[in-house]
């Protein structure tokens, strides 16, 4: 088994490490490693693209670009709220994250971006939109998936129970 490499359907762990903009904003260093399903689009194209035919113990360094990570900001994603709408317990300061409940009752994150006045920018892009990724991976775990985790399109382990 130690001469897999990396292709679709097979089951993935890595240990990774994120930055962004110089700084280090995500890690499995801790954590269990993460594992996802290769080609199923359970993690970032960009990233999942770069994997194929790695091996065991190979460590790379990725970088994605804006459009295959998070998606490029979107100008349609800002949004201006008159600031007597926000409930007085929410501080209205640049960067402050609330949570925003749709006209359907669905709850979307956004932050604040701007106050222009009387007049609050939120931006509901994703935290990462726009932004390039630069990941440090190593390959820590190769294996063929099982038919069912084919049929989800996602890996089972221990901490991976559903219905
Ligand atoms: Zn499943």
């Amino acid at each position: 088994m130690s001469n897999l490499t990396v292709q679709d359907g097979q089951v993935v762990s890595m240990e990774y490490t994120l930055h962004v903009d110089g700084e280090i904003i995500d890690s499995s260093d801790g954590h269990e490693p993460l594992e996802f399903l290769q080609g199923a689009g359970n993690i970032i194209p960009g990233l999942e693209d770069e994997l194929y035919g790695m091996s065991l113990g190979e460590t790379k360094n990725v970088v994605v670009a804006a459009e295959e990570g998070y998606g490029e900001l979107d100008p349609d994603a800002f949004i201006d709220v008159p600031a007597d709408q926000f409930p007085p317990e929410i501080p209205l300061e640049v960067g402050i994250e609330l949570q925003v409940h749709d006209e359907n009752g669905q709850a979307m994150m956004a932050r604040i971006d701007q106050i222009n006045g009387e007049s609050i920018r939120l931006d509901f892009n994703h935290p990462l939109a726009g932004k390039e990724l630069v990941f440090d991976i190593k390959i820590v775990g190769v294996r063929d998936a099982t038919e069912e985790e084919l049929e989800h399109g996602h890996s089972h382990n221990e901490h991976h129970h559903h219905e």
